[in-house]
């Protein structure tokens, strides 16, 4: 298929959904107050597992989480891309995400998207099935194998995860990877691309000042991208002229 020889890397919040599913879900269930006073003393991942145990200490079952995340807007040209992407093009879809496995599972299943995706990586969650409580817990474990990188946080260093995903598409021949993100968890994995793959900022975000601030530390080539229509158009030109170059035949 023509994007066989194109692995498309998302990140998740801000990027593929127009909100940031953690504070989406913190926000309706009212609990803001409580999030911003333990967003001091708290990092972000363990904050959000507070959350949950806040959650459920409300009376909230986990059928009303993810009521909350079926409501999270997503673009319809971002999921005509992505179905376009997995479905007529033959791409690997992958997400790397500092969310966790149940919020993006469920709104990925809502918009039909879930089997478009070949791996999500992303803070695992538990579900209690006895306690009826949800647990977040840390992609990476701080104490046994710390990431030692100073750009990410504790829990997630995307780049390493990137340098892993690189690792094993380099032994099945040449593949181009596209990279897709807005945050500033977004820019170690950026780093790591190399001169043939590409990385698609979102405009006006963290991660597109960041590259702007210094365009020749980054080796792909960048394309910025403000909305839905734009990562649309842009993603798929890009796969359709990685599959003309390599020039592949159909499998
Ligand atoms: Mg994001
Ligand atoms: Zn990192």
């Amino acid at each position: 298929m023509a994007g066989s020889s194109t692995v498309v890397v998302f990140d998740f919040d801000h990027t593929m959904i127009e909100d940031n599913s953690d504070t989406w879900v913190v926000e309706q269930m009212g609990l803001t107050d409580s999030f911003n006073q333990l967003l001091r003393t708290l990092p972000w991942n363990s904050l959000m597992d507070r959350m949950m145990e806040e959650v459920h200490s409300k009376g909230k079952t986990i059928e009303e989480i993810a009521e909350c995340l079926r409501r999270v807007p997503m673009n319809p040209r971002i999921v005509a891309a992505i179905t376009k992407a997995h479905a007529l093009l033959g791409c690997e879809l992958r997400i790397i995400s500092d969310a966790n496995q149940f919020f993006i599972e469920t709104i990925l299943k809502h918009y039909g998207l879930f089997d478009c995706f070949s791996e999500i990586i992303t803070n695992p969650s538990i579900i209690e099935e006895e306690e009826g409580r949800l647990r977040i817990c840390p992609y990476h474990d701080s104490v046994s194998s710390p990431h030692g990188c100073h750009l990410c946080p504790p829990n997630l260093c995307k780049g390493l995860v990137i340098e892993q995903i690189q690792a094993s598409i380099s032994e099945k021949g040449k593949k181009k990877m596209i990279y897709l993100g807005d945050g500033r968890g977004d820019y170690c994995p950026s780093l790591k691309l190399g001169e043939r793959d590409h990385v698609m900022p979102r405009k006006d975000f963290p991660l597109w000042k960041t590259i702007c601030d210094n365009r020749t530390l980054i080796k792909a080539e960048v394309h910025e991208w403000s909305n839905g229509e734009e990562l649309e158009r842009i993603l798929i030109q890009l796969i359709e002229a990685n599959s003309t170059e390599s020039n592949c035949k159909t499998p």
